[in-house]
């Protein structure tokens, strides 16, 4: 008789191209279980938002699972020891797992392996991490090079199918009811323009890429447009496992033209990880230790406790900033464009170091994803591994008209709503604020002055 395989899920919430759950249905009857962890110490527990995402993807997952004769099992705790103690209790032979990558999930995988025959497999990325390397084989630390060495490799395996049947063991264990996990926001109940815009789950993730099949031809031209849907808004969908890179690769691969720059942008997500495998204290620590340093405002003052809560808010009198801090509010996601100009907004106009806008979209994003944030946060502080971006400041307003954020910010700012362009842009400056918009909490020239002095305190140090 076969013997019972544990199938451990954490950022791979999906039936189909799942080798874990395809390699443990041939092995035995299956237990398909997802451990939340908030109690290894060192482990990033997520934030608010992918709270939210996580239980409607588990629930998702639950729904699809059940009429294929299976179901979800729900525990809690330090993932490593409840799996090993499910696997005993199970009497199961093998844990099968997809490889994940954060510092934390490592270490997971490492303790859990000393106690039970665990059996990883790839999925979650085009490449397994550090198996893209220059010719004298050392991990590539600049994106350019490390996307035409990955591309040599492209396409990826084709992906699998979802199966039709998981066999089942004759006594499902115990598992935890996903209400009392108490996921979801409560009093208030701040996930409405959540639940509105998106569907967590793998079905919400092949919707959002058949939808996002039709537009894929103009991504170069629209991307950077936050007014219009020109992205694929797959990013949470990707961050929980719920669609594969592969996935997206295999959809568009023969689409041509600009698509290939929408696949470099999730060879981006590849690189991110590639960089974090290589720092795993990435999202807590300077690559550039020069930068540690830099004379950041100090947010336990009041002042500069102030402008931070502005800038969260989104009431820092720069309508670009505030729409994306409204937009990340309301939704749980903000245009790359706008994550790029508050990011700079934060560091350089308010000099707070960076690392508190890391938390608080950690907190905020819903696609809130250790390695993307991490990179993309020291990629704009100019902190990271590749070039050094402190420099290039970016101004908010001109950002704005040159992506024509006109509509974007009428939507997202409604006190600026019935302001024409150019007016919405900068409404301080047309004198055109209203009452009940805020002037800007420091001029961009003042900013800049500010930031480019205080750089020149660390620069040439290391
Ligand atoms: C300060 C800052 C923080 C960010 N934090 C995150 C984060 O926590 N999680 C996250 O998934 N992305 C993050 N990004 C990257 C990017 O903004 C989002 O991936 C993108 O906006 C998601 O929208 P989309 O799915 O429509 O993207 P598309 O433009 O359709 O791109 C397709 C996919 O490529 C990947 N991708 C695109 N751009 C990047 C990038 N710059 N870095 C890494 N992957 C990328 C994403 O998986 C995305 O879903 C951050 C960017 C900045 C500037």
């Amino acid at each position: 008789m076969k013997k019972t395989q544990i199938l451990w899920l954490r950022r791979d919430l999906r039936l189909s191209d799942q080798a874990a759950l395809v390699a443990a249905a041939a092995a035995g009857p299956v237990i398909p279980v997802y451990v939340l962890d908030d109690e290894t110490p060192r482990h990033r527990n997520m934030g608010g938002a992918s709270r939210w995402w996580l239980h409607h993807s588990l629930a998702a997952l639950d729904r699809q699972l059940r009429p294929l004769g299976s179901r979800l099992i729900l525990r809690r705790g330090k993932a490593a020891e409840v799996i090993a103690e499910l696997a005993q209790e199970a009497g199961a032979s093998a844990v099968h797992c997809i490889r994940h990558y954060e510092p934390w999930w490592r270490n997971a995988e490492r303790a859990l392996a000393d106690k039970v025959d665990l059996v990883r497999h790839d999925g979650n990325y085009l490449m397994p991490m550090g198996s893209v390397r220059t010719g004298s084989g050392a991990p590539y630390k600049i994106y350019t090079p490390f996307w035409r060495e990955l591309s040599k490799h492209m396409p990826p395996p084709e992906p699998l199918p979802a199966p039709d049947s998981i066999p089942s063991p004759q006594n499902w264990p115990h598992s935890d009811s996903l209400e009392d996990w108490a996921l979801l926001p409560d009093k208030p109940n701040w996930a409405v323009g959540m639940a509105e815009m998106w569907t967590p789950g793998e079905y919400g993730a092949q919707t959002r890429l058949a939808d996002f099949s039709g537009r894929a031809a103009q991504y170069d031209e629209k991307r950077n447009f936050p007014s219009i849907e020109g992205t694929s808004f797959l990013s949470p969908h990707l961050h929980f496992g719920e669609i594969t890179p592969a996935q997206a690769w295999h959809a568009h691969r023969t689409a041509g033209g600009s698509v290939e720059v929408f696949l470099k942008e999730i060879v981006w997500r590849e690189y991110a990880q590639n960089v974090v495998f290589q720092y795993p204290d990435y999202g807590s620590k300077n690559a550039r230790d020069n930068f540690d340093a830099f004379p950041w405002r100090d947010v336990t003052k009041q002042d500069v406790a102030a402008d931070l809560k502005a800038w969260q808010a989104g009431r820092t009198g720069y309508p670009i900033v505030d729409a994306g801090m409204r937009e990340l509010w309301a939704t749980g996601w903000m245009h790359n464009r706008v994550r790029m100009i508050t990011a700079s907004f934060l560091i350089k106009h308010i000099l707070i170091d960076w690392r508190e806008g890391e938390k608080w979209f950690w907190d905020t994003l819903c696609d809130a994803d250790y390695a993307s944030n991490a990179v993309n946060w020291q990629w704009t502080a100019g902190t990271g591994v590749d070039s050094n971006m402190f420099v290039r400041i970016m101004a908010p307003l001109s950002q704005s008209e040159k992506f024509d954020a006109g509509d974007y910010i009428r939507k997202w700012v409604p006190e600026l709503a019935d302001l024409d362009d150019p007016y919405v842009h900068d409404p301080d400056e047309f004198g055109r604020k209203p009452a009940d918009y805020p002037a800007k909490i420091i001029g961009h020239k003042e900013a800049r002055e500010r930031a480019l002095a205080a750089y020149a305190r660390i620069k040439g140090q290391s």
